[in-house]
């Protein structure tokens, strides 16, 4: 059996981590067997849909680097296919027009409301072997309605949840086509999924309720039956809903608050789902592990520390290149403007070690390529009177050493042996002068990457 796949957002917001978290599990169950992983937009609630948000699932797509073999289909585009084939169900019999007015279905509701039962049409319009049904109403534009089997019960394997049953007596005759002629939502869900040779339907377990109704369908269109695969929700760090503050954000957010893709994909991979201890693997890795036994049928929680965990991972072993690009981007976006040079290289494999997030690694390392605005209280701590002494003999040292960071390092010593004093009492001003601040790497390597007449320029300043 060829695996085929869909991803199949409604663009009625961002693609947030839930949404991006099942886009991820089906391109890569598609990728794991050599299928077909397909984008499926289904815009056919006007009224929420946006061109805005088909962007923002489409840049959340291509941050993550999920790419799609087929589509982006969109549903608007295929109203036409869908129409026909209601006609094929209403000839064939599987479908059946509705004249119920809104009043005589409010009216109905009403009644079964107050009989204590649970509101359902009751199949009034429904055509039935000896059933003679009313004269249709000329004012009255009729609905489609499907007709559902009314005995027996539709059972599935989920993939995630185990076997479901539901009795069809529990489902009423849904509406598949408004008066208006548009088709409904469930219904282009069906016709795209049987249409798309959809293997293995993957999507939140929102979509429990509609797959029996789904499955009904597919079986009176006599479309082979999809697995499917209903993921749990993700829960935020707090153990509540997902809320802005974490997960419930557009992809893309992540990208502006300091993250590699390859931390976001990594983390995403582990939300819900396991392959024994691991913890760290790229995509490669992950499409030959994945499957769908190995995920859990339980909500999954958030954990921005496990996410920040995996970004300074991914940080310390990105490639060069890609972190000069990504540092470039937030340090000009910051109005520092830095071109790609072996200094700057040599800055982020220096600080790279320590960072677990862009954002934060580009502002460490501003002080290289722009003069620092130094913290005031460790200027007061640390630059103090009886420190200029030692400052103007190690500057005049420093002025005709070999410019490496050994001989800085040699240099510093010379001058601590000279003057008789701890090693901090240099470090720490030479620190605060260089960098703005009394934490860097090691000083005599940040005072090499900073460049002779920079650092000079920059101890002077406090000298003179
Ligand atoms: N369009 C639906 C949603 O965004 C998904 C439908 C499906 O995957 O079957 O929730």
């Amino acid at each position: 059996m060829q695996v085929r796949t869909r991803f199949a957002p409604s663009p009625t917001g961002f693609l947030h981590i839930g949404g991006a978290r099942t886009a991820l599990f089906s391109w890569a169950y598609a990728k794991r067997h050599q299928g077909q992983f397909i984008l499926r937009i289904e815009d056919t609630d006007v009224a929420r849909s946006t061109p805005e948000a088909v962007q923002a699932i489409l840049d959340g797509m291509h941050w993550l680097g999920l790419d799609y073999d087929e589509g982006p289909f969109y549903q608007m585009q295929r109203m036409e296919q869908y129409k026909a084939i209601i006609q094929t169900m209403l000839a064939d019999g599987t479908a059946y027009l509705c004249y119920c007015s809104k009043e005589e279905l409010d009216a109905l509701r009403e009644q079964q409301m107050q009989q204590g039962v649970k509101p359902r049409y009751d199949g009034r319009w429904r055509p039935e072997l000896g059933k003679v049904l009313p004269e249709p109403p000329k004012d009255v534009p009729p609905v489609v309605r499907f007709k559902n089997p009314s005995d027996d019960v539709v059972v599935w394997d989920d993939l995630v949840k185990g076997r479901i049953e539901i009795a069809n007596a529990e489902l009423d005759d849904l509406i598949i086509a408004r008066a208006d002629g548009t088709p409904t939502y469930n219904f282009c869900v069906v016709v795209d999924d049987w249409e798309m040779k959809i293997s293995h339907v993957i999507r939140g377990d929102d979509h429990v309720n509609n797959t029996p109704r789904q499955i009904n369908m597919l079986k009176a269109l006599g479309a082979t039956i999809p697995q499917y695969a209903h993921l749990s929700m993700i829960l935020g760090d707090d153990g509540q809903k997902l809320s802005k503050r974490h997960g419930a954000v557009s992809v893309t957010q992540y990208d502006d608050d300091g993250y590699l893709p390859e931390a976001v994909l990594n983390y995403l991979a582990r939300l819900g789902w396991s392959h024994g201890d691991d913890e760290v693997f790229d995509m490669q890795q992950f499409c030959a592990w994945f499957d769908l036994d190995h995920i859990t049928a339980s909500a999954a929680q958030f954990n921005t520390e496990k996410l920040n965990w995996l970004n300074a991972h991914y940080i310390k072993t990105c490639p060069l290149d890609k972190l000069v690009a990504e540092t470039i981007k937030r340090l000009r976006h910051s109005g520092v403007d830095v071109s790609p040079t072996a200094q700057l290289e040599a800055a982020l494999q220096l600080y790279r070690e320590r960072a677990n997030n862009l954002n934060q690694l580009a502002r460490e390392i501003a002080f290289f390529f722009a003069s620092p605005q130094p913290n005031v209280a460790d200027v007061e701590k640390h630059i103090t009177l009886e420190v200029m002494p030692i400052m103007a003999s190690f500057l005049t040292k420093i002025s005709v050493a070999d410019w490496t960071a050994e001989a800085i390092q040699a240099v510093m010593n010379e001058v601590v042996a000279e003057q008789q004093i701890k090693f901090p009492k240099l470090a720490m001003p030479l620190r605060v002068m260089l960098t703005g601040g009394a934490q860097s790497p090691s000083i005599d390597q940040v005072m090499f990457i900073l460049g002779r007449e920079t650092a000079i320029q920059r101890i002077n300043a406090y000298l003179s």
